[in-house]
This record gives C-alpha cells, structure tokens and sequence, in this order.
C-alpha cells in the first residue's frame, strides 16, 4: 500500500462514491455471468455426447466414457454437442473490461484516507507525496477535532513527528507535524523521553566570536548567527542563554577580555529551552537542556581594523544621510555609502551634550540597516530645533562580529526642525531610494 501511494502522483482527490463501486461490482459480475454462459454455449443436434467431457458416444456400448471414464447412465449422457454463444461472450468480456478499467481508473484517483484505520494513516504519512501528505494531515486534524485521537494513536503520531523533525531537510510532512507537535509540546503530552528527542533533534547553534580581538577589548560573541531557530515550531522559540563561560578551562565572567596575544579556546555552556510565545507574554516550557559550545578565539596587538579618515568622504556620508526628530524620538537614516559607518549620537543643548544612543550602518543591507531611531532621554521643552552630532566610535566596530572596516570622523547637523507630533510620521528614504540603494550594492562589491 506504501509503495503504490508513493508512486502516483495525484493531482485532486475526489472523495469516495459507494454508488459508483457498486454499480462497477453489479457490471463486473453481469460480464463475467455472460462470459461465462457464453463461453459454455447451447447444444445443438442429437447425437449422443457425455455431458461431462463432451466427447462423441456415437457407436460406444461400455458402461464408461473412454474419454473421461464418467459412468454412462441416461442422466450423463446429452444430445447433441456444444457451440459457444459468441455474441454474450463478446458483451460480457467488453462490460468486464470495462468494469475493471473504470474502477481502477476512479480507484486510483479516489481519496480512501476517510475509510483507512488511523494507524495506517500515521504509517502513511512519510510517502514522500507532498499531495497525499497534505491531505492525510486534514484526515488526521479531522478525526482528531471530531473524536480525538485514541492516546495510542496520539502516542504513534508523536513518534512519527519526532522522527520527522529528526531528518535534516524540513518537509512537507514536517511542516503538518509543526502545528500538531507544538500543541503536544505546550499541552504537557510528551513523555520524558519524547521530551528529550525533541531536544536532541534541535541542532545546536553556533558559537561565533570575531575574527581577531584586539588585546585587552571585551571578546564580542554570539549564539545561533544566521540559525533561524524560529522556523522549527509556529509560536514555540528555541532559546539559548549562556550561562558560564571558560578560557582555555578557566572559569572567566563577562565581559570576557583577553590581554596576551594569543588563541584561545573559549567555551561557553549555553541553556535552551523551548519557549511558547502567547501574545507577549514568554511561556518557558521545561526542561531546558544545557550544552557547550565553544570555538576559537584569536587575540591580536593590533586592531586590524581598516580606518578611513579621508575629510572628502564626510561630505559624501553627509549627503546620504536623513536625520529627523520630534520630541520622543531621533531618527536617523544613511543609505547607500560604501563604507561601514558607527556612531555616537549626540544632541547638543546650550553648552552641553547629551548621548542619545549608538548606531551601525552597513553597506550591503540599506534597506535592513538604512533607519534607527533613538529615544530622546531629555525633556526638550519649547525647543523648535536641535543640534545633532554623530561622532565616530571604533569600539562599536569592535564589538561586532565581522565589520572590519569604517569611515572615522563627526557630522555636525545644526537646526534640526522639532516636529511637533511623533504620529506624523514618514519613512526618511522613498521606495525607489531604498531600490536604487540596493541595485548599486548588488552592482558593487562592498568596500574591504
Ligand atoms: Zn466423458
């Protein structure tokens, strides 16, 4: 049964007829009735025959047929011999034929999954047909929303999710079995050691570090980069919390700063759990699992960071840049400059300054990076406008985990109008800026 559904590709399902099986049975057995009594055909003339094998007893006085040894009485022996009726024989093999063509034909294009036992469908769900497998998913949410599933039933299909979760490439199959697992999950129905295959499933994030970190700087890092651990259940997270942390074997505290030149082992033990986002609320489901990641880190004297400080270019960061503010929010935009950019954002009030936050462009990803806004910290009062000042800070380049270049200098934007109201509000690049930003970004390599 397994082999057969695997193999058809079925394009729409069309749902089981009783009517139309039954009538194909009354016209199989009607063909196969006249097959049959044509086949044995009517006797013709007088001429003494045995009725059991037919054969001619004209001028035969023993009491036995030679042909077939049958005793000769008056009740076993016929008049006249056989001829086949080859008009019902004719009939009855078209209406065979065409009984069991048409039944298969219907058969193979009928949904039977409402008629399978439950067991067989769960069986059935890793045919590798992403057609049948969808429809087997409804069969099953069906039953299960109608009766529920018998706790056996519910077991086997646990199982069977979990085994799913278990190949590498996520599937069609795995897709169905999200939903219902997640429900599983947050309702409390796995056993212990479901609970641990789930974890075991789950392929640990990456420990990432920077390339190299200049000595004496905090060793910036991070778990699961580029590892959407979102897409394994909807509403339920995979979550890592780093716990502790070891140099070379040696127990160290955040942040963790490496003052020799050096490479190290850095070993991070790392807690994950599931996590049911309910609205905004963070339901942690137990147990967590712990783990170790580690990786190398490698400390260096120097900074390896590429610093352009070339004045020209300021003016070319100046004409990509939008800032706009009201009395909550800063917003600034860059988009489009070759060169990493990272910030100190200030306002200038009367004869001081106020730090509003720190900010990182990118080249490449305009469009992610292109706008960051920032909480004003002070009451602006009866203002109208504001300074505003962005100061480059290498450390900001240094705590990230691969830019290794930036542009160093301050842009002074002086009179900086204070809308009045925060609702106003309007994106600081227009949809063909961020298209041509991103066409030219595709079209130039980014600078090193
Ligand atoms: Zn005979």
């Amino acid at each position: 049964m397994l082999a057969i559904t695997a193999q058809v590709v079925v394009p729409m399902l069309e749902s089981f007829s009783a009517t139309f099986f039954c009538g194909m049975v009354v016209l199989l057995l009607l063909g196969v009735g006249l097959l049959i009594w044509g086949w044995r055909g009517k006797r013709h003339g007088d001429r003494p025959t045995c009725r059991k094998c037919d054969y001619n007893l004209t001028g035969i006085t023993s009491e036995r047929c030679p042909e077939c040894g049958a005793a000769l009485t008056a009740t076993t022996i016929a008049g006249g011999k056989r001829r086949r009726r080859w008009g019902p024989v004719s009939l009855g093999a078209l209406l065979t034929v065409w009984a069991v063509w048409s039944g298969a034909d219907r058969g193979l294009k009928t949904d039977w999954y409402p008629l399978w036992p439950t067991g067989w469908l769960i069986d059935d769900l890793q045919c590798g047909n992403d057609v049948l497998v969808d429809r087997i998913w409804q069969e099953i949410q069906r039953r299960d929303n109608s009766d529920g599933l018998t706790t056996s039933h519910q077991q086997q299909l646990i199982d069977a999710c979990l085994a799913e979760h278990q190949r590498p490439t996520g599937s069609r199959a795995w897709l169905g079995a999200c939903e219902f697992l997640r429900d599983c999950v947050t309702g409390g129905k796995l056993t212990g050691a479901q609970i641990k295959l789930l974890y075991e499933n789950i392929p640990l994030p990456p420990l990432r570090v920077r390339q190299a970190v200049r000595a004496g700087d905090s060793v910036p890092f991070r778990i699961g980069d580029g590892f959407d651990m979102s897409t394994f259940f909807f509403g339920v997270r995979y979550e890592s919390r780093p716990v502790r942390f070891r140099i070379d074997g040696q127990s160290v505290e955040l942040p963790i700063r490496i003052t020799e030149p050096g490479t190290y082992l850095l070993e991070v033990d790392a807690q994950f759990r599931l996590v049911q986002l309910d609205g905004g609320n963070r339901l942690p489901l137990p147990p967590a699992r712990e783990q170790t990641l580690s990786t190398q880190v490698t400390v260096v004297e120097d900074d390896m960071l590429t610093v352009l400080r070339d004045p020209a270019f300021a003016r070319e960061v100046r004409d990509h840049t939008r800032v706009d503010c009201d009395s909550v929010q800063l917003r600034i935009g860059i988009l489009g400059v070759s060169m990493p950019l990272a910030f100190d954002v200030f306002l200038e009030l009367d004869d001081h300054e106020v730090h509003v936050g720190r900010a990182l462009f990118r080249p490449g990803q305009p469009f992610f990076n292109a706008e960051q806004s920032f909480r004003i910290p002070v009451r602006l009062g009866s203002r109208r406008a504001v300074t505003v000042i962005l100061r480059t800070n290498l450390d900001i380049v240094r705590a990230t985990l691969d830019v290794t270049s930036c542009w160093s200098g301050e842009l002074r934007f002086d009179d900086v109008p204070i809308e009045a109201s925060a609702d106003a509000r309007r994106r600081l690049f227009s949809h063909d800026e961020v298209q041509r930003a991103q066409d030219a970004a595709r079209k130039q390599p980014v600078a090193p």
